[in-house]
């Protein structure tokens, strides 16, 4: 039986979510932005937390661990290589390890780039990776700490996922990329149409996130480097796909 997946809006544009196996009551929270909005959601479905999957150390992604914790002590999974820096960690995991929610077993992939240490987790029966600021709603993270290429590398292994894979990613920044996305791929008409849809969920008050990888791949200009009309749109035809995402990654930071 797939996991039940609960997406829970957190500070001003932050996603957290639940993976909940019903067989075995295991639920999984992933991230922790803030604890109240988190604490709510497992109380108003009478889910106890087994398990908090960290993504990277960034302050709005496990601020909240402390307050969770002390009502749910669960264990907490986060990146061998960010030990250091995040606030605690149960067990420590590479690319390639398997976190095990009830009866689904989870697959650690590296997706370094916005930070170098961030993690997916991707559960592949359910069809769902947890994805926070590597892949997002038509866009990608900013370069923190990882380079062009690394980051290039860990998109090419989310979008080798099937493309019916939900992806759940970190922030409402849905609305605001597509601006971005239609300088850099203007004859996308499968992302015109994106942009129109996005804008009647946020007239809405709807979350756009999570998204579909097929979405993605069709509409995200960070998936798209090796796209005849994007390199055409940044004058870049036949050019390297890692030199074209990283002069797309450069626009966006300047957008
Ligand atoms: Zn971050
Ligand atoms: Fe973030």
């Amino acid at each position: 039986m797939p996991l039940e997946i609960v997406t829970i809006p957190c500070l001003s544009d932050n996603y957290a979510f639940l993976a909940h196996d019903a067989e075995s009551g295991k639920t999984a929270l992933v991230d922790a932005p803030e604890a109240g909005p988190i604490l709510k959601a497992l109380e108003t479905r009478g889910w106890r937390l087994s398990h908090i999957l960290l993504t990277h150390h960034h302050w709005d992604h496990v601020d909240g661990l402390g307050a969770i914790l002390a009502e749910h002590p669960a264990q907490v999974v986060g990146a061998a290589a960010d030990a250091e820096r995040l606030p605690r960690l149960d067990m420590q995991v590479s690319e390639g390890d398997t976190v095990r929610v009830g009866g689904e077993a989870g697959r650690v992939i590296d997706v370094s780039g916005h930070t170098v240490g961030h993690i997916a987790f991707h559960f592949p029966e359910t069809g769902v990776v947890f994805t926070a600021d590597s892949l997002m709603a038509l866009g990608c993270g900013r370069l923190f700490e990882g380079s062009a290429p690394q980051m290039w590398a860990s998109l090419q292994k989310l979008a080798a996922l099937p493309r019916d894979t939900v992806v759940c990613s970190g922030h409402e920044y849905t609305e605001n990329n597509g601006k971005f996305a239609i300088t850099v791929d203007p004859d996308n008409s499968a992302l015109q149409a994106r942009i129109k849809d996005v804008a009647a969920m946020r007239g809405h008050g709807e979350a756009t996130v999570p998204s579909s990888l097929g979405q993605e791949l069709d509409t995200n200009p960070f998936l798209r480097a090796d796209d005849p009309g994007v390199q055409r749109a940044v004058g870049m035809e036949g050019a390297d796909p890692v030199d074209v995402f990283a002069e797309i990654r450069a626009r966006k930071d300047r957008f």
